[in-house]
């Protein structure tokens, strides 16, 4: 994922030719700590985990970026994702720069007291480097509302100052903010809604497969029902199912199959009452090259590559997952005339509800579920038109497009700072 990264800076750098000294300074991090941490289990045992926290750039603003906890969790992909998150940040101009940070740890395997005592220590190990005004975490793969309260409680008792800016995707009672949940596919929504009338697109009740039905899957599955669109095809890591004769299915039955067979069982199931004979069960290879209108990704990085692009036949792809286009695949897709709607802009909704959160705590706020959602729309719509617009002057794709501005911005902020 770094490398594609770079490499899609580095096409940036050929259209906007800043001085190369800034974009050699983009593509490092700014700072990365590295700790380890040794956690006393209530087995009385101790064991050693190896965290981390990456800042990239702050020209634009604080850092700005969730922690995961995962036992895959390396250096490398801790700094591709703050990279990205910088860019992410950048491209709906979120005054926030990139930051990423993460446990090598099985949270699964870790007792409520353990998982205190550890997200505690985290934060104890970085905290001089953190803050509102220096770099806000949040919550990311693994984590959730519980961590981020623990750790803004042990920030707070090692500054001796109230802090909830300090953290995002906290409780709402906390200052957490209202929407934070499904702000990814709320954006996600407001996007494809966004892109689908820029291109009068003509179907009114547009087909959409959805590969994951994860929290952001499932959310986007909702808005697209209540919208009129046709829900096809969904899967999850066990496989899919298939409506055959494309009627569209109701996330909520789906969910409920989901729950009592899994979505790869083939039959959807509505109050216990179950089709067996109109729906089938698909692979995710298979789900990947549906005949449809809309392909969300909402699932893992590295799904359409150059093994199987050539079979997908959507017209238009939504990614919400990280990376799930390779940049081979990309140019396939292009080839094939399939237009992607890159993640840097598809899934910023969440950075940017978390942005609003730090916002109300800064001004001391609480703005209610519809305010927080009329702000991501505006904000979501004025992402899109930057970048459409910037695709048409620049003759280039959606992704590159988003790039070049998020690129742009960030130099114009490197270059006016005197950060040469
Ligand atoms: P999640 O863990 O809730 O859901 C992931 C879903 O993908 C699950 O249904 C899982 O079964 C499915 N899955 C896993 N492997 C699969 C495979 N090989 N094929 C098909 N499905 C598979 O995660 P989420 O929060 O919904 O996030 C989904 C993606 O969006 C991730 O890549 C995440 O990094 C990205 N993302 C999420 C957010 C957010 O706020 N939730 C924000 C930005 C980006």
């Amino acid at each position: 994922m770094f490398k594609n990264v770079l490499n899609q800076i580095k096409k940036a750098e050929r259209y906007l030719k800043p001085p190369a000294a800034l974009i050699n300074q983009l593509i490092k991090p700014q700072r990365i700590l590295k700790s380890n941490l040794t956690l006393l289990k209530d087995n009385g045992r101790t064991v050693t985990f190896l965290a981390y926290r990456v800042q990239f750039n702050n020209a634009r603003g604080p850092f700005k970026g969730g922690v995961r906890y995962h036992p895959q969790v390396g250096l490398d992909e801790i700094e591709a994702l703050a990279l990205l998150m910088a860019i992410k940040c950048a491209v709906v101009d979120l005054p926030m720069g990139g930051a990423k940070g993460g446990i090598k740890v099985d949270p699964k395997k870790l007792s409520r007291p353990e998982l205190e005592k550890l997200s505690r220590a985290w934060v104890k190990s970085f905290f001089k480097h953190l803050g509102p005004e220096k770099d806000v975490p949040a919550p990311d793969v693994y984590t959730n509302e519980q961590i981020m309260a623990w750790m803004l409680d042990e920030f707070e008792k090692l500054t001796g100052e109230k802090s909830p800016a300090f953290i995002t995707g906290k409780p709402v009672r906390l200052g957490g903010s209202q929407g934070r949940d499904t702000a990814t596919a709320q954006g996600a929504y407001y996007v494809l809604e966004a892109v689908l009338k820029r291109i009068k697109y003509k179907n009114k009740r547009p087909t959409a497969v959805i590969q994951g039905f994860g929290n952001a899957g499932y959310h986007i599955s909702q808005l697209l029902y209540q919208n009129g669109f046709k829900l096809i095809a969904a899967s999850d890591s066990q496989g899919g199912i298939y409506d055959l004769r494309k009627k569209g299915m109701n996330p909520e039955a789906l969910m409920e199959t989901k729950q009592e067979n899994g979505l790869f069982a083939g039959c959807y199931c509505s109050h216990s009452v179950c089709d067996c004979g109109n729906y089938k069960k698909i692979t995710n290879q298979q789900l990947l090259g549906l005949e449809t209108d809309v392909l969300i990704l909402a699932a893992l990085e590295n799904q359409i590559t150059a093994k199987n692009a050539s079979v997908v036949k959507a017209k238009i792809i939504l990614e919400i997952a990280n990376g799930p286009v390779t940049q081979e695949a990309d140019a396939i897709l292009k080839q094939k005339g399939v237009l992607v709607i890159p993640d840097v802009l598809a899934n910023a909704g969440g950075v940017t509800v978390s942005y609003f959160e730090w916002l109300q705590n800064k001004r001391n706020q609480s703005w209610s579920k519809e305010q927080v959602f009329r702000q991501l729309k505006n904000k979501m719509s004025i992402g899109l038109k930057q970048v459409w617009l910037v695709s048409q002057s620049y003759k280039v794709d959606l992704r590159t497009a988003a790039f070049i501005l998020a690129v742009g911005r960030i130099v114009e902020a490197m270059k006016k700072k005197g950060r040469i």
